[in-house]
């Protein structure tokens, strides 16, 4: 290879490394994709197959609002490709949103939300992303370790997994851990002599149950979206996106232990122990088309890259290698699609030298908000353990009451829809104008079972 051409290496080709790489392709003559996964590299989206490095692939995926929005503006055209492969389209007002117990009320964004499986949605993807000229995979490598050479990354030691394959080196100026949750980084760095990163940890043990199911035009009046929320202290929540004209992908979440039984009978028996009765009704009108799946997620895990002080060059951790949210807030990709855009903001000036510096200090900005969502819904459960903040009682007793009236204020309801999107900050529940409506406004009656009944169903908790 001749060193005059930039070359960028992301390790894993899932949908962080995917998104790293559509962005590294405007900066870098060459990009080369390693995953240690057999990829189908032709396959379309309509025909999308479950792969073992994505064992997460198997549940329900949502993608959120504001992550939509910038995967289109990343691949113009990709939401066609989706429909095409029997995603499903609806604005907010064809979905419904249980939170807290009560059904909110909700007014239209202005654009649709998407339904499709995780395998169509990274298939499309992964297509787009391999299309864009100097993108190529190595696939079926292990990526070993980082060559590195006073205080900079230069390349990567790979391994093929088929049989008489010899390690090999691959040169490059940038490389970007995409490699996940389990990313090595943290210990490759020490074996570079530097310091790992810090690590915040939120135990949650969360279980997650998932089979597709015949989807009926009766259910859910037509929409495509059931989410009954999780409503502490009950630790069960579940998810119905329509990922086909036929087809529900229907996901029962417990937390805490707690999990629904891989059957039929299993998932009727937890359904009817969520806060609202909509998604018991529609698995008791419908009948499973699909094997049952079965994940735990033991905990959240945020890796303060952004608060070392020395770092090599040449390198960054990116997506679920630096922070990996709980997943029942379907955040994660729409992170990844959020620092896709930042590297290339932090690329823009030609200038790779404390790249991974601007870069992380740009992902804090990018992760503090939906870290901060998602760990102040877990505190909220007792037995999730961390420091709770001074004021997180009153902050959950003001969004107990934003969910209440929004069962009838459709402005309301859309506020705070659009803050677990990540269309707008926390703090747009606080502007003066949701805040009158909010206390002035009339709250619904509490409809969440009484603890008594929650423990009646818990008797699968393992
Ligand atoms: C149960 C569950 C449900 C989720 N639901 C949602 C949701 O609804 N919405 C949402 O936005 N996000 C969701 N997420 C998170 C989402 O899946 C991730 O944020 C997203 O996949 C981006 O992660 P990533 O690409 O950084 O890492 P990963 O998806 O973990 O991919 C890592 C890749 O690296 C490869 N790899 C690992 N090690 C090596 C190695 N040594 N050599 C070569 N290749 C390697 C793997 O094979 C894999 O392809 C969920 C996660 C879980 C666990």
């Amino acid at each position: 290879m001749s060193r005059e051409e930039s070359h960028a290496i992301v390790l894993g080709a899932s949908m962080g490394g995917l998104l790293a790489a559509r962005v590294l392709s405007d900066h870098f003559d060459r990009v080369t994709i390693v995953e240690r996964d057999a990829l189908p590299l032709d396959a379309s989206p309509t025909d999308a197959v479950h792969r073992k490095g994505v064992p997460q692939g198997r549940h329900a995926h949502g993608i959120l609002a504001s992550g939509r929005l910038t995967l289109e503006e990343m691949f113009p055209g990709l939401s066609a490709t989706l429909r095409a492969a029997g995603a499903q389209e609806a604005d907010l007002t064809g979905t419904r949103w249980i939170l807290g117990g009560h059904r909110q009320r909700l007014d239209d964004l202005g654009f649709p939300g998407l339904c499709c499986t995780r395998p169509t949605l990274e298939a499309a993807v992964r297509a787009r992303v391999l299309a864009l000229p100097g993108v190529s995979a190595r696939t079926e490598h292990d990526v070993l370790g980082l060559v590195h050479r006073r205080g900079r990354v230069e390349g990567v030691r790979v391994l093929g997994r088929r049989d008489g394959s010899a390690e090999e080196t691959l040169a490059g100026d940038l490389v970007v851990d995409a490699t996940g949750r389990g990313s090595k980084l943290p210990q490759w760095l020490e074996a570079m002599g530097y310091s790992p990163p810090a690590e915040e940890r939120v135990r949650v043990k969360i279980s997650y149950t998932t089979a597709l199911f015949r989807r009926e035009r009766r259910h859910v009046d037509g929409g495509i979206v059931l989410v009954v929320g999780a409503a502490p202290p009950n630790p069960r929540a579940g998810v119905a996106l329509a990922v086909g004209p036929d087809t529900w992908i229907v996901t029962l979440i417990g937390y805490l232990g707690d999990r629904a039984e891989p059957s039929h009978e299993g998932c009727l028996a937890f359904s009817r122990t969520l806060p609202a009765p909509d998604l018991h009704e529609l698995l008791a009108d419908s009948e499973p088309v699909s094997e049952f799946s079965t994940s735990t997620f033991s905990h959240s895990q945020r890796r303060r890259y952004d608060a070392l002080d020395e770092h090599p060059e040449g390198l960054i951790a990116f997506g679920d290698a630096m922070c990996s949210f709980n997943p029942i807030f379907g955040q994660g990709m729409t992170v990844a699609a959020h620092e896709a855009r930042a590297l290339g903001a932090c690329l823009a000036g030609g200038e790779t030298a404390g790249l991974w510096r601007r870069f992380y200090k740009s992902s804090r900005a990018i992760i503090d908000i939906p870290w901060s969502i998602a760990v102040g819904n877990d505190l909220r459960y007792p037995d999730v353990e961390g420091a709770r903040p001074a004021l997180g009682g009153l902050l959950d007793r003001y969004l107990d009451r934003v969910l209440a009236v929004g069962a009838s204020d459709a402005r309301v309801g859309t506020a705070f829809l659009r803050v677990t999107n990540l269309l707008d900050p926390p703090q747009a529940l606080m502007r003066p104008t949701t805040l009158a409506r909010v206390l002035l406004g009339t709250p619904a009656r509490s409809t969440l079972a009484s603890p008594a009944e929650g423990d009646a169903a818990l008797a699968t908790r393992g």
